[in-house]
């Protein structure tokens, strides 16, 4: 009774919502009751998670967003908004998606991403001759932006990156779970050697737990790194808390920001395994 009683008053308020804005004839109630019962779910989603300091980014809605979000509840994270992204990372979560698509999406997402990662990068005057007479313009300067895949899904992030940024360097770090400290261990690591004076790039399409990410970086910073950014497609609260508290200095890109980590440690609603969806090992 007392559930019917507040279901009626739900409805009620439901088409309010709706009559408010004076879009639908009077004729068409059940569809405002039914549309309005959606708006209201989301409004109240929409503010549980504001209530929980958190704020999930799925999709753009509203054209006029800029293009990068940052939230007060993750200040080492920047969420690259822009359409162009949102649009090929819904095809990329698609189950259906096959391995050639979403390897493509993949090298062109990260290539998207990089130019906002890229956007204070410091320049130096160019002196350059036109055709017409000599003048002064910009390049970038200092030491070739080095890329470092975590192997093996960040593989896929490179060749996007590369072809806007054809001088960089490619380092590589592979990782492994050591069994008995369920810590991860580097098996593989190699970066240019003067890392002290470089921008690295740390890829990785998936930030999930952040255990991976915080040893990748923390290897990084053993062989000189000082200035490191973390590009992600997909990062999970837990990831990005965790690479937060162990490196503070370390901005994390990502192109959506998930709801959680399940019991499996995937992301939530997140797009599978990347590795496997990349070279089809599945
Ligand atoms: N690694 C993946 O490839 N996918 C996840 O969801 C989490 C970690």
């Amino acid at each position: 009774m007392l559930a019917a009683t507040r279901s009626l008053k739900h409805d009620r308020q439901a088409t309010r919502v709706l009559r408010h804005q004076r879009r639908f004839p009077p004729a068409s109630t059940a569809l405002v009751q039914q549309i309005g019962e959606r708006i209201l779910v989301v409004a109240r989603v929409t503010r549980q998670a504001k209530d929980d300091g958190l704020v999930f980014f799925h999709s753009r809605e509203i054209s006029s967003f800029p293009a990068m979000d940052t939230t007060p509840a993750f200040p080492t994270l920047r969420i690259v908004s822009h359409p162009l992204i949102q649009h090929k990372l819904t095809i990329l979560r698609d189950r259906g998606t096959p391995t050639k698509i979403f390897k493509e999406l993949v090298d062109e997402i990260a290539m998207l991403m990089a130019y906002e990662a890229t956007n204070d990068l410091a320049l130096e005057p160019a002196p350059v001759d036109t055709p017409l007479e000599p003048t002064v313009g910009h390049r970038v300067s200092g030491k070739k932006l080095t890329l470092v895949p975590i192997l093996r899904a960040g593989l896929g992030m490179v060749e996007g990156i590369y072809r806007l940024v054809p001088g960089a360097r490619v380092g590589h770090i592979g990782l492994y779970r050591n069994h008995d400290t369920l810590e991860p261990v580097d098996y593989y690591f190699k970066v240019p050697g003067d890392a002290a004076e470089r921008d690295f790039f740390l890829l990785d399409p998936m930030l999930a737990t952040g255990g991976s990410a915080v040893a990748a970086v923390s290897s990084l910073k053993r062989a000189g790194a000082t200035r490191i950014r973390f590009l992600c497609l997909v990062a999970a609260p837990e990831g990005v808390r965790r690479l937060a508290q162990g490196h503070p200095d370390v901005t994390v890109y990502c192109a959506a920001l998930d709801r959680a980590l399940n019991e499996q440690g995937y992301i939530m609603p997140g797009l599978g395994d990347a590795g496997d969806r990349l070279f089809g090992t599945r």
